[in-house]
């Protein structure tokens, strides 16, 4: 959570700090002017200047050193630092156009071992260097760290994002840059949120980021809820906007859906999302000609309140209210929508936009944001429902 901004060019630093302490974390305080650290606010300021990295490593005798138990177990540390940086690389992350969001290229990005206090590692954007402890080999080695969990958080400062909460908003397990695991575990698997963030850096719609995972089926169904989809086909070429995939579904009646969660978590400050503008977007077509009808789009959002005090420590906890839900169960108290009738090509549907609120109903400031981008399929062929085609379907936002 620690980030020093030491100069104009926009390079810093970010520190995990923690201490483990029975079942809970801390972050370990102590630097420099923070600026925002949030899942996605603080996004294109980390060490890579575009989307490329690669990974070299300083010499020491610790990266030989094998793992003797857990998810590393039986390889090196090199093996395992490698791992987890290849975690965001070799797959997982999709460009919406086709290829893979992250590669590499420049900078190159060293892995030491140093005398590290109060932390595990940290991620050095102006020498561009990861330091890892070397007071904490030992739990390295017998994997009371997970090694590749921790590298692969670090990496994703490199790419830059900063910390998450808990539990990502598909309602899996942590994200990758969470602080909320003690052992580092469960980050070597690349969450939805994680996703979401590396999108947002590079899925632009001029000013706005999209905040969707997988928006255009470049993964296939992965991140996608549906309701009431009877039937669902990815399709491998054809997609909008030079993406190749896209996606045709359809269903029973009017509340045939589909629907994607992103959350976006507040940074160091309180109160940054407020003012946010927010609305969703979709490419849309019809599946066959003589279909009639209308889709409906939806963006909805609410305001994420992690009660308590202490920012670390509230994000960690898990979350009142029923966000994760399905579409037709979850509570969200924001949204703006558009109806859109389908022509034979590519044509986009935008909702209205709305602006982040102070608070909500209930006084909840926005601390973090739990967004969801909705489709309702409503094409029929003389009164029977039928599919329809959608490509790029995201969620919108430009940090205030
Ligand atoms: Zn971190």
């Amino acid at each position: 959570m620690r980030v020093i901004h030491r100069s104009a060019d926009r390079r810093i630093r970010r520190w995990l700090g923690i201490a483990g302490v029975a079942g809970a974390v801390t972050l370990v305080a102590g630097f420099l002017t923070p600026i925002p650290a949030g899942a996605f606010d603080d996004f294109g300021i980390g060490c890579a200047d575009d989307t490329s990295a690669s990974i070299a490593f300083g010499s020491d005798s610790r990266w030989s050193w094998v793992v003797t138990h857990g998810p590393d177990a039986g390889k090196s540390f090199e093996e395992a630092v490698r791992s987890g940086r290849d975690m965001w690389v070799g797959h997982e992350i999709e460009r919406w156009q086709g290829g893979y969001a992250l590669g590499g290229g420049s900078p190159t990005m060293t892995m030491q071992f140093t005398w590290l206090t109060g932390g595990w590692a940290s991620t050095d954007c102006i020498d561009d260097v990861v330091r890892f402890s070397k007071y904490q080999a030992d739990k390295f080695r017998d994997g009371s760290i997970v090694l590749s969990g921790l590298a692969a958080h670090e990496w994703g400062h490199v790419w830059g994002l900063g910390h998450a909460g808990r539990h990502d908003s598909f309602g899996g397990g942590p994200p990758t840059m969470s602080t909320c695991w003690s052992d580092m575990g469960p980050q070597r698997i690349v969450s939805q949120d994680d996703s979401a963030g590396i999108q947002f850096q590079t899925n632009k719609s001029g000013r706005y980021g999209a905040a969707t995972a997988n928006p255009s089926f470049e993964e296939g169904f992965r991140w996608w809820g549906f309701q009431n989809v009877g039937s669902k086909q990815i399709f491998y070429s054809g997609g909008q906007d030079g993406s190749p995939n896209f996606l045709r579904f359809g269903g029973s009646g009017a509340n045939t859906a589909i629907f994607s969660t992103t959350r976006i978590t507040d940074s160091w400050y309180d109160g940054d999302q407020i003012g946010a503008i927010v609305k969703g977007r979709v490419n849309y077509k019809k599946a066959y000609s003589q279909s009639r009808g209308h889709v409906l789009v939806v963006a909805k959002w609410a305001h994420v309140d992690f009660s308590g005090s202490g920012q670390n420590w509230n994000e960690c906890q898990l979350l009142p209210t029923n966000l994760n839900g399905s579409q037709s169960t979850g509570s969200y108290e924001f949204q703006r929508t558009r109806y859109c009738y389908p022509g034979s090509g590519w044509g986009y549907c935008t909702t209205l936009y709305g602006t982040v609120a102070s608070s909500d109903s209930g006084g909840r400031k926005p601390e973090a944001l739990q967004m969801r981008i909705v489709v309702y399929n409503r094409m029929t062929i003389g009164g029977d429902p039928v599919k329809v085609g959608i490509d790029r379907t995201r969620i919108l936002v430009i940090p205030s």
